[in-house]
């Protein structure tokens, strides 16, 4: 079993310090919810492990499969086996859904052969078929132009049709942020349940609360200030939702 672990991650921009000694531990089969208020430093966690160059990390490891992802290119932790989604998809017009998702399989095959062929044309069209079922997706979405004129709501939904077909062990989503309307939230919550299974690991990165009216994550981490600061199960989401998070600034803000 596989899991990524998170050591006293401490990350910078533009020479100020947003993640201060952060620690966690993601296991295939559980799915983690981390939440907090914004501003907190949740899209910087988000981006560094994608291994984004404006995201300095000062200190800290980020350890899966033996290695140090920190010290690896994004697509080498792709092809690792972690899947980090796009917060802001890039459109890629003349190429459909199905090339691109085609496309990203043949490079991971040939990343790890060089003699690699490709998949079959056959043996992807079954599996686009069958991860396309499993997620409720219309059969004609394979055939449209990547993220050109999607809405929020169709753009996670190739999102998560991607992580589908790439079959990673640990898959981190950012859906902060404004613009992210209750259709696209719903979406991806269904995509990860309909994923969610033994050999998946999740990181699901919020502000809102009320992803998980959708999703019941195993276990619920609240980020302020650059740090975990509380950790618990489901119910500790229910609390924020209750109570918003006045108490633990109140609790951690004097401290931090
Ligand atoms: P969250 O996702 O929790 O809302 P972010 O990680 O986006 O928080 O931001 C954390 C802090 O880092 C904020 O104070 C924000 O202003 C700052 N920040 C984020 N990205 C940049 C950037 N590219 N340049 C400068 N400051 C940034
Ligand atoms: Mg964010």
């Amino acid at each position: 079993m596989s899991e990524l672990v998170i050591k006293n991650l401490h990350v910078a921009i533009e020479g100020k310090e947003i993640i201060r000694g952060l620690d966690l531990t993601i296991r295939q089969g559980e799915v983690h919810a981390i939440m907090g208020p914004n501003g907190t430093g949740k899209s910087t966690l988000a981006y560094t492990l994608m291994g984004h160059p404006s995201y300095e990390v000062t200190e800290g490891e980020v350890w899966f499969k033996g290695q140090n992802i920190l010290e690896l290119e994004p697509d080498e932790r792709s092809r690792l086996g972690i899947f980090l989604a796009f917060q802001y998809p890039v459109a890629i017009p003349g190429v459909t859904v199905a090339n691109f998702l085609r496309t990203a399989i043949n490079a991971r095959r040939r990343a790890e052969n060089p003699e690699d062929k490709g998949i079959p044309i056959p043996e992807f069209r079954k599996l686009l078929k069958s991860k396309m079922e499993l997620l409720k997706m219309d059969p004609s979405f394979a055939g449209r132009y990547l993220n050109d004129g999607f809405s929020g709501g169709e753009k996670k939904r190739a999102e998560i049709l991607q992580m589908a077909m790439l079959q990673p062990e640990i898959a981190i989503l950012d859906e902060t942020d404004s613009g992210l309307d209750i259709d696209a939230l719903r979406i991806v919550a269904e995509g990860v349940n309909a994923l969610r299974g033994k050999d998946l690991g999740v990181l699901v990165i919020t502000h809102y609360q009320r992803i998980l009216n959708y999703i019941t994550p195993d276990f619920v981490h609240i980020m302020l200030g650059g740090r975990i600061v509380e950790s618990g199960d489901a119910e500790l989401a229910l609390h924020l939702e209750e109570h918003g998070y006045d108490w633990v600034r109140e609790k951690y803000e004097a401290v931090s």
